[in-house]
């Protein structure tokens, strides 16, 4: 369970105890205010605050007095200007706060985005629950063949329940450990909590607050949410892309449009589109591509 049930108290109580506010209100980020959105087995992203919504954007952008807001259609054009552009701080006027409780993995990759506020659970200070993210069999992927870093066919049968003891056993008894040599008693004093997590493995759950503003964020679910990503954290950028299509909606549809589903070319493929619009037939060795990026912009143009 992502949350245990004081835990869930809690968020019960903070929302239903709304409050008056002069400040801008996106309406689809407050059905998520607070609510955790399970990731994996026992993980969660939830926002816990959020600065401005669309109308901020263009807000920011005519550096107004007031909303800012000339008529939706209007904003809806500006915001989508402003992503085409890569006229990007306007976005940076929107700030999010969430709670993420992640494997240590994931989080090792999730904290090379350098542009955001991080503040995590000490294992220094507190002792780490017994919570170790265990595929489920259908992510549970032998090594690409094609792909260094990237997974191929689903493991089946005797292999896959192979892996998943293994992986179930060493975690228990990697936490058991941890216990035995925190713990105080007559006959040992206990090692202190900062040294006795080093024995624990890389898929037991941490958790933080990650604060980032919408352009870095945006940047981040370009990387995270595409299909190259790893799919444990592909799953987190996923949640986080429908609680930001909520938040503000016209943003993220630029986003999507020009971003997301877009794809950039190169000189070399650009020439090769026009050469092939003229008839030619063009190929890896006259289009000036290595192999790779020709096979990459195969993919997308056939
Ligand atoms: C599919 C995938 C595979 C990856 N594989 C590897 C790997 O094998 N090994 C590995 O080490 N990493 C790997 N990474 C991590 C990757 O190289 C980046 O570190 C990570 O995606 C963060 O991106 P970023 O620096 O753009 O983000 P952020 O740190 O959020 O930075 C956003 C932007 O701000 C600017 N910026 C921020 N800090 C600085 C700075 N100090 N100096 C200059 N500009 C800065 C840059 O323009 C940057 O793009 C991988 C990432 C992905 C998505």
């Amino acid at each position: 369970m992502p949350v245990t049930p004081e835990q869930q108290a809690e968020i019960d109580a903070l929302r239903e105890a709304p409050r008056e506010t002069l400040r801008t209100v996106s309406e689809g980020m407050e059905r998520h205010l607070y609510v955790p959105h399970q990731v994996l087995d026992h993980g969660f992203v939830r926002v816990v605050d959020y600065m401005g919504d669309d109308a901020a954007i263009c807000q920011a952008a005519r550096v107004s007095y007031g909303r800012g807001t000339k008529s939706v259609q209007n904003d809806e054009g500006l915001i989508r200007y402003l992503m085409r552009h890569w006229h990007s701080t306007p976005f940076e006027m929107c700030e999010v706060k969430f709670h993420v409780k992640l494997p240590v993995f994931v989080a090792r990759q999730w904290i090379r985005h350098r542009t955001a506020n991080v503040n995590e659970y000490s294992a220094r200070y507190s002792i780490l629950d017994r919570e170790f993210y265990i595929p489920a069999p259908e992510h549970l992927a032998a090594q690409s063949g094609v792909n260094n870093q990237g997974r191929g066919e689903v493991l089946q049968g005797e292999e896959a329940q192979r892996v998943l003891n293994l992986l179930r056993e060493d975690a228990m008894r990697s936490y058991d450990h941890y216990e035995a040599m925190l713990a105080q008693d007559d006959n040992q004093q206990g090692l202190a909590r900062e040294l006795a997590r080093m024995n624990l493995p890389a898929n037991i759950y941490t958790q933080w607050y990650w604060k980032v503003d919408l352009h870095n964020l945006l940047h981040f679910l370009r990387l995270r949410a595409d299909a190259h990503a790893q799919y444990e954290i592909r799953a987190y950028a996923d949640a986080m892309c429908r609680i930001a299509a909520d938040w503000v909606p016209a943003a993220f549809a630029a986003f999507r449009d020009y971003r997301m589903d877009a794809v950039s070319l190169s000189a070399q493929a650009v020439a090769a589109l026009k050469r092939r619009l003229a008839g030619e037939v063009v190929t890896q060795e006259n289009s000036g591509m290595a192999a790779r990026e020709w096979r990459e912009f195969q993919e997308v143009w056939g």
